[in-house]
């Protein structure tokens, strides 16, 4: 009932997402959410150990691109360091934001993943929009006002998504 806003993989941290299982998925370009995904929202710039990852994604072939909600500074001073192509106040759940940023890819839908912490922004806009959508557990317990009430409803979700898995991979 509720399959619309389920992922299609739940990651404990976007280092999981690696190079090897991005290519065995079919997967060439990945569109990260920042807050809370990549980092808790009062960290500006991406460390060295999300740079490390960045590298390491592109040297495999892989796209790293962001789409978020946040005002265009965020963005802005988040993606410069590593030239990531972005787009802000993306809009997610609604897709135009995502459209916007595939276009400005060049990207083919059916290769790109969705990468972020919230179910009714991230990947409900993933699913929509036809791209694989995976959930990243937030980074930080702490989320912005906006997002706070979200989360008790969507923890039952992500629950009812694991029941479900568990049950496909107990082939019942
Ligand atoms: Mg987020």
């Amino acid at each position: 009932m509720l399959e619309f806003l389920y992922p299609k993989k739940y990651l404990m941290s976007v280092y999981e997402l690696t190079p090897a299982l991005i290519k065995s998925l079919g997967m060439d370009t990945v569109i990260f959410d920042i807050d809370n995904t990549l980092v808790p929202y009062w960290i500006k710039e991406p460390d060295d150990k999300l740079k490390a990852y960045f590298t390491s994604l592109r040297n495999s072939g892989i796209t790293v691109s962001v789409l978020s909600n946040s005002r265009e500074e965020r963005s802005m001073v988040f993606c410069r360091s590593m030239d990531i192509p972005y787009v802000y106040r993306a809009g997610k759940p609604l897709t135009c934001g995502l459209e916007r940023l595939i276009k400005k890819l060049g990207a083919d839908r059916s290769r790109c993943i969705i990468a972020g912490d919230q179910i009714f922004t991230d990947v409900w806009c993933g699913n929509m929009g036809g791209i694989y959508s995976v959930l990243i557990k937030q980074v930080s317990p702490k989320d912005e006002w906006i997002t706070k009430p979200k989360r008790g409803i969507e923890k039952i979700i992500v629950n009812m998504y694991l029941k479900k898995e568990m049950r496909k991979s107990a082939g019942k």
